[in-house]
């Protein structure tokens, strides 16, 4: 005779039936380390592993799961443990009431986006048909919900990673938007023969050397990182969006929390005007709206 040794602790011991509510709770423990959500982000990967919706978890918190199930929830499990987001195991993210997809190639939209996009919204009349370029697209997030408010109105949309182009157009064609233009290239330089009414961009600004960044470490640096200080692309972008933009313009740029006085200098020192700075829903100054010039 011997004795069975028990295996490596596994959040889910797959050897034995498990009821969803058993299952759920052991999950939501191990989450709670790596997760302030981790109550839904359980519910969400087990609902992606039975193919069920999570009204059913709800309704059947008894049901035992069957060994196939339990194996994917902790495949997925595993993922969101070492702090992958939720956004790249799913596919997707919602920005603006709209699914979109998203990949390791393309920053997870934040919901503090939502404000550049609100802001744009307010200088561009239901009825303009006007141009518009969003930089540094991405997933294709302000662009799509800009396009998609403004029907009249034609985005370009610019990335230099073909890859996030790739993301953005699946999801503006997901979308049915006809009226955006992907386009690879690096900030201005592939439209520099344009002129354009509204100029948005999310581009990245964060220190080489923030810690955050370990936190952010399944998203594109390159889509974070702005050098020393955070501050390059604003830089690059207030020194040439200008000669872009018809007369009545306006710039709008997303920044860091504590950047708002230095992208103001920098907007001011290229001639920018009405230099204003909007917080956004968490009080943080987040988005900066400049014009090119005389208002
Ligand atoms: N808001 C992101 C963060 O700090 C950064 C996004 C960006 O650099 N554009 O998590």
């Amino acid at each position: 005779m011997y004795a069975i040794e028990p295996g490596p602790a596994l959040l889910v011991n797959d050897n034995v039936n498990m009821r969803i509510d058993a299952v759920l709770k052991d999950a939501v423990a191990g989450l709670a380390a790596v997760s302030d959500s981790a109550r839904l982000d359980a519910e969400i990967l087990l609902c992606r592993s039975i193919d069920m919706p999570r009204s059913y978890l709800f309704a059947h918190p008894d049901d035992e799961l069957d060994d196939a199930s339990i194996d994917r929830f902790n495949a997925l499990l595993q993922r969101r443990l070492g702090g992958e987001p939720m956004a790249y195991i799913m596919g997707t993210r919602e920005f603006w009431s709209r699914e979109l997809l998203v990949s390791p190639a393309t920053l997870v939209p934040r919901p503090e986006t939502e404000l550049l996009v609100d802001l744009a919204l307010r200088e561009i009349p239901r009825k303009a048909e006007w141009q518009i370029l969003d930089l540094g697209t991405g997933s294709g997030a302000i662009a799509i919900a800009i396009a998609g408010e403004r029907r009249m109105c034609h985005l370009t949309a610019v990335d230099i990673s073909a890859a996030a182009l790739a993301v953005a157009t699946e999801n503006a064609r997901q979308l049915s938007l006809d009226n955006i233009t992907f386009t690879l290239g690096n900030w201005t330089e592939p439209v520099s023969d344009r002129r354009f009414r509204v100029i948005v961009s999310n581009p990245p600004y964060v220190r080489a050397d923030d810690q955050a960044l370990q936190s952010l470490r399944y998203e594109p640096r390159d889509a974070l990182v702005s050098g020393a200080d955070g501050l390059d692309a604003i830089r690059t972008l207030a020194a040439t969006s200008g000669a872009l933009l018809d007369d009545e313009g306006v710039l709008l740029l997303e920044h860091g929390a504590e950047q708002r006085d230095e992208v103001a200098a920098i907007l001011a020192g290229c001639g920018w005007t009405g230099i204003t700075g909007y917080k956004d829903f968490a009080g943080n100054p987040r988005v900066t709206v400049a014009r090119k010039g005389g208002k």
